[in-house]
């Protein structure tokens, strides 16, 4: 018999099953425990430099999964507005952050897009390098899904450099 190895978003599975007792939420600190000495730490330490292009690929192929599943509910089929409004009911909904968009446009091959709030680094210490990495890749993945192309995602400001929000510069 195939065994069907799950991947991407099937993977979280069902923790309100799995967690009768402790529920399904967890503190923000445990998730940037994960997120920045976890993984972000944890990962220089074995691929230096290269960590963040790794980080930056795992934000990415989720990206894609979110994009594929806000697509496929679309009313509209490859409706832009609708498409950005369901990224950002997503992002709000998954406590990613308030995600908007800052500027540019799809047809000048340049857009801008603020997370406030974000989930990973908000309220973090001044550490002189953006770390959203993962969230870069994720909003990447996110429009290559929309445009059917690759795009380059920068994290361009930074809790981690010492700006009070995220802000991405998505090259298209
Ligand atoms: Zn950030």
């Amino acid at each position: 018999m195939e065994t069907i190895t799950p991947r991407g978003l099937d993977l979280i599975g069902n923790p309100v099953e799995g967690r009768k007792e402790l529920g399904e939420m967890v503190p923000v600190q445990l998730f940037r425990a994960l997120r920045l000495v976890g993984v972000m730490e944890g990962m220089k330490e074995i691929a230096g430099r290269g960590a963040n292009a790794i980080i930056y690929r795992g934000g990415r192929n989720l990206g894609l999964n979110i994009g594929k599943t806000i697509s496929d509910q679309l009313t509209v089929p490859h409706d832009l507005n609708s498409y950005l409004s369901g990224v950002v009911n997503t992002c709000q909904h998954l406590g990613i952050g308030l995600l908007s968009i800052a500027g540019g446009s799809f047809d000048s091959g340049k857009v801008y897009l603020q997370v406030d709030e974000c989930v990973s680094c908000a309220g973090m210490p001044d550490v002189g390098e953006v770390v959203c990495h993962f969230e870069g890749g994720m909003i990447g993945g996110i429009i290559e899904n929309f445009i059917h192309k690759q795009v380059r995602c920068k994290e361009i400001k930074c809790w981690g450099k010492g700006d009070g929000v995220c802000l991405f510069e998505v090259l298209i």
